[in-house]
């Protein structure tokens, strides 16, 4: 394979030859890539399954279905969008025709993650493509079946100069970093996004960055125990809870506390089964590593249900955790994993005690019939975005921007918003001839003045 900086370099100079400023010609590539991905759909959800035991059902639901229903929105729309924008004009720049134009920001870099690593490196790398840019994607080290088949799907689909996708893991990531690019889209740890955030700084680069952080779901007591736990152990447990949007714990009113476990414990046996180590559906750990930083922090907290651990097998059960201490390894970090710690709180202050003891979190969660008590949580506290009565959907409709706040990231993406991040939008004023008022023109004079105030007292 051709050296980093020959890659980005080809891509530089394709990228000046005005070709993916095309419409058409990036519409033939996402074309192309759409029948690429439906060739390879059982491929995909074979490399999943062996990179993490993820069932065709969860790989479809939350991989394979949310790009391709992507790239229809993007395929149809993209015309639309593209079209530079007619915009009311100022009547103190009469006469003229005010515009913003779409334009691609050049040559991208797009990093993507482990835990959903289809999805998370082809969504950006078509709404990259479809803005008219050229793309360097480095997917995951860590899933060596799905990063090699995207690698294929792309050289299949993709001239070099336009797209292609570098395998490695630190050391090419870290390569990468070290070209100029002029935009870079991130998505993984905090610690990794601080490194992306430090090398995009030395160029001005602009940056999207998904992150995560420890994410939390309230519950209080108007709540139907039976459907609010089915819904909690489907967000907390789908990956095997590595899902950066997954409800890290959850806070339920100190009350239900004792009969909301048990209908926990019960939709885990029914979703799982009585030995989820058997169950087709219960995804692995991504590696040892994560395995063991799973079971150490399971070490000094009280386990209510689960908590068996297989290093060798990389297989954490779907564990249930009763109040650990906030300073517990548990709730120093996000968990990632499928634990589920379950804190109490009698008053609202204890709510924000605990999560106020966090950075801003990617996601938030409440579960309650108070529509006041609802508003009045989501207004409170700043994160990424959320859902009401539920896990995760919020990341489903391409109308809504994705992203987080403070440590949990910046930028956001999906649907238009993706087209929009990797555009930047220039303002054009076209001015028209027919008429030229001297009153801006030197020399001024009070009189000029005056005119010139009243002007903007009146329009501006
Ligand atoms: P990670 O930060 O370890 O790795 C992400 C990518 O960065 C990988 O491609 C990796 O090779 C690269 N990388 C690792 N170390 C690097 C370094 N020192 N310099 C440059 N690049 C480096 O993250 P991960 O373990 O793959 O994913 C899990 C994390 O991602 C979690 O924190 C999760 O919350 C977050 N996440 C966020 C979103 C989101 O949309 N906001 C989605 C999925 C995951």
């Amino acid at each position: 394979m051709n050296s980093i900086p020959n890659i980005v370099s080809v891509q530089k100079d394709f990228f000046k030859t005005q070709k993916t400023k095309d419409v058409s010609y990036r519409l033939k590539l996402l074309k192309a890539l759409r029948h690429e991905i439906i060739s390879n759909e059982q491929a995909i959800y074979e490399a999943l399954k062996k990179d993490f035991n993820k069932s065709e059902f969860e790989s479809f639901l939350s991989e394979y279905g949310l790009v391709f229903s992507e790239l229809n929105l993007v395929i149809k729309n993209l015309k639309k969008w593209a079209k530079p924008k007619r915009v009311k004009a100022s009547l103190l720049t009469f006469p003229s025709r005010d515009y913003i134009y779409k334009s691609p920001y050049g040559n991208v870099l797009v990093i993507g993650p482990w835990n959903y690593p289809f999805l998370l490196t082809m969504e950006p790398l078509i709404m990259a493509i479809a803005a008219g840019n050229t793309v360097v994607l480095k997917p995951s080290e860590l899933t060596t079946n799905t990063s090699q088949l995207i690698s294929e799907i792309i050289s299949n689909v993709f001239p070099e100069q336009v797209a292609i996708s570098v395998q490695g893991g630190v050391p090419v990531a870290t390569e990468l970093l070290a070209q100029r690019w002029d935009y870079i889209f991130f998505t993984g740890s905090v610690p990794v996004g601080k490194i992306i955030a430090k090398a995009a700084a030395k160029h001005l680069t602009p940056v999207t960055l998904e992150l995560g952080g420890k994410s939390p779901c309230i519950i209080d007591d108007t709540v139907d125990l039976k459907l609010t736990a089915r819904r909690i152990i489907w967000g907390k447990f789908l990956n095997g809870g590595q899902t950066c949007i997954a409800a890290d714990y959850i806070i339920v009113k100190d009350n239900i506390k004792g009969a909301f476990i048990e209908k926990l414990k019960k939709e885990i046996i029914r979703a799982y089964g009585d030995n989820p180590k058997s169950s087709q559906d219960f995804p692995r750990i991504i590696n040892k590593k994560h395995t063991k930083r799973l079971a150490r922090a399971l070490d000094d907290v009280t386990i209510v249900f689960g908590g068996e651990v297989d290093i060798e097998n990389r297989y954490i059960a779907p564990t249930l955790v009763d109040s650990p201490n906030l300073d517990s390894e548990l709730m120093t970090n996000e968990i990632f994993g499928p634990i589920l710690p379950i804190l109490t709180y009698n008053t609202e202050m204890d709510i924000e005690n605990i999560i106020r003891a966090y950075e801003k979190p990617l996601a938030f969660y409440v579960f309650s019939n108070n529509k006041s008590f609802v508003d009045s949580t989501i207004n409170k506290f700043e994160f990424g975005g959320g859902a009401v009565n539920d896990l995760l959907i919020h990341f489903g409709n391409p109308k809504l921007p994705f992203g987080g706040v403070g440590a949990s990231g910046m930028g956001a993406y999906h649907g238009k918003y993706g087209f929009d991040t990797f555009s930047h939008d220039k303002s054009i004023i076209k001015r028209g001839n027919w008429i030229d008022p001297s009153a801006r023109y030197a020399s001024y004079g009070f009189k000029k003045l005056n005119f010139i105030k009243k002007m903007f007292r009146w329009f501006g």
